[in-house]
């Protein structure tokens, strides 16, 4: 059975990969995007510091129009996961969610990354409403209130101190924390007042988001905030079936050059998934060049097998 070639396949529909359609439907190629814009990071924010859009926007609106934009210009979506990837003759080989399978000339990730949650009642129904995943993104929200953020890596107490100077009151709830010397030494100059212990349960009411948590050393704070930062982990389980390099520090980001580049011919990567700062505005302009890139690489394998 003959599979359909794409000239490009981006996996992800968050902005990165929508980015990267566009350019890349634009530069008359066979565009597949995959991937749920459900899904994607942004999907529950509300985005207040991406220039040229005023005021708050939410992302469900800004993912839903990008996607309209980009098949405008060609682009065809599926909803649906990429479960497998390979690698043949001048092909990469795509099994999706639904049984069906598609070739490629080229590859653009742009899976985002996968937040560590704790698990917890509230957790999910408090998101955006007092819970929040992003110290970055939503610190400003908080500005004078009390808030939590819990983790044992340096994403946590990184966040903490960035949070120091904005909030009234900032906790760090950290069985064991697990950091260099440099920020342990930052953290014990602050105001931020390290608690070890684990949070047990998120307390709230609907309309008002979270009120307060309670520890498992039997402590209860009353916050209005909580920023769950336990660092966090890629889609890369797909990359490296094919032999994508990894950062060597962390072995949580897709290693790319300036070009959006993996170490595999025709493959890129760009968003989130390529590291931090997890921002809306580095994923579209990665995506912008993983698209043009890719679109280029395409098109010139396409010339050399057809002649068109
Ligand atoms: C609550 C919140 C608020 C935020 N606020 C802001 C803000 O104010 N400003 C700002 O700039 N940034 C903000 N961000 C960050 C921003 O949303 C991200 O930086 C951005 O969405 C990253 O884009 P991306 O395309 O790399 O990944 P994502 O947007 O996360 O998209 C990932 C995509 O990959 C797809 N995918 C994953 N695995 C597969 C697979 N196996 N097969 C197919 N598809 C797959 C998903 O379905 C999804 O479509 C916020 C994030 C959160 C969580």
């Amino acid at each position: 059975m003959t599979q359909e070639l794409f000239d490009v396949v981006i996996v992800g529909t968050g902005p990165a990969g929508i980015q990267a359609a566009i350019h890349a439907a634009r530069k008359q190629t066979k565009v597949l995007v995959l991937g749920r814009i459900e899904n994607s990071s942004l999907y529950h924010g509300h985005i207040e510091n991406y220039a040229f859009v005023p005021g708050m926007t939410t992302g469900s609106d800004m993912l839903q129009i990008g996607v309209n934009q980009a098949k405008n210009f060609g682009a065809s979506f599926l909803e649906g996961d990429l479960l497998h990837l390979s690698q043949g003759n001048d092909r990469l080989n795509l099994k999706l969610e639904d049984g069906s399978e598609v070739q490629a000339r080229t590859l653009i990730l742009t899976m985002g990354v996968a937040k560590k949650k704790l698990g917890l009642d509230g957790e999910k129904e408090f998101l955006g409403k007092g819970v929040s995943y992003c110290v970055d993104c939503d610190a400003n929200f908080f500005r004078n209130a009390v808030v939590c953020v819990t983790g044992d890596r340096s994403a946590a107490v990184d966040g903490a101190l960035t949070l120091e100077p904005i909030a009234s009151k900032v906790y760090l709830v950290a069985d064991e924390l697990e950091v260099c010397e440099d920020l342990l030494t930052q953290l014990t100059k602050s105001s931020v007042e390290h608690i070890e212990s684990k949070i047990t349960k998120i307390n709230g009411e609907k309309f008002q988001g979270v009120q307060s948590i309670e520890l498992a050393n039997g402590q209860k704070l009353g916050i209005d905030g909580l920023f769950i930062e336990m660092g966090s982990k890629g889609a890369l389980q797909l990359a490296t079936l094919i032999g994508v390099e990894l950062d060597p520090e962390h072995m949580q980001y897709i290693t790319v050059n300036r070009k959006q580049e993996t170490n595999i011919p025709g493959v890129y990567a760009a968003g989130d998934i390529t590291g931090p700062p997890y921002q809306m505005a580095k994923a579209v302009g990665e995506g912008c060049v993983a698209g043009m890139e890719a679109a280029t690489y395409a098109r010139a394998m396409r010339k050399k097998e057809t002649g068109k």
